[in-house]
């Protein structure tokens, strides 16, 4: 296991607190470190983080203080934005399961994601896109495929449409009443 320090470079001068909004001086108001998994060809690594916490100047505001992470550290996930991205480009681009993503972190990069915490960053990223947005990026050939499919161990039924033409899988339902348990 590798340990890697992350720390900021400089104290920011200017800071945007993420309760109230208002673009500010950076005011200390201590830091701490936090530790998070990042991708990795040879040993697992993860990251040592500093966080800088600020106070914030206005009066109004309901917080008073906020946290500030190094570039490329986002805040509430234990693990970098490059782990994500890369786990995000595995399910959109590749087509693939989240079982299956979080399989090829650990054997490829040598760290973890459970499939819950991918299944959260791809709605969470899903949620930032427009539905229109999503179906173009699709990019739909225009005939579509139907079909039911029953994954072992699992009562009921998924509907599934795909692109005809493509096979890429487009949507995924519950299919609600088809087949029997
Ligand atoms: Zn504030």
């Amino acid at each position: 296991m590798k340990l890697k320090l992350v720390k900021f470079k400089r104290e920011p001068k200017k800071c945007v607190c993420l309760t109230c909004g208002l673009k500010q001086r950076f005011k200390s108001n201590g830091r701490y470190f936090k530790t998070i998994k990042d991708l990795s060809l040879d040993k697992p690594l993860k990251l040592k983080v500093e966080v800088l916490r600020a106070k914030c100047l206005s009066q109004a505001c309901s917080l008073k203080s906020f946290t500030l992470l190094p570039r490329g550290i986002k805040k509430y996930h234990r693990a970098t934005e490059r782990l994500i991205q890369e786990a995000l480009a595995g399910l959109i681009n590749d087509n693939s399961t989240t079982p299956r993503i979080a399989k090829r972190l650990t054997r490829v990069f040598n760290t973890t994601g459970s499939s819950s915490a991918i299944d959260r960053w791809k709605h969470e990223q899903a949620d930032k896109i427009d539905i229109k947005e999503i179906i173009t990026k699709l990019s739909f050939s225009g005939i579509l495929c139907i079909d039911e499919y029953k994954p072992r161990r699992y009562k009921g039924y998924d509907l599934i449409d795909s692109d005809g033409l493509t096979g890429r899988i487009l949507y995924l339902e519950k299919a609600e009443g088809l087949g029997r348990v």
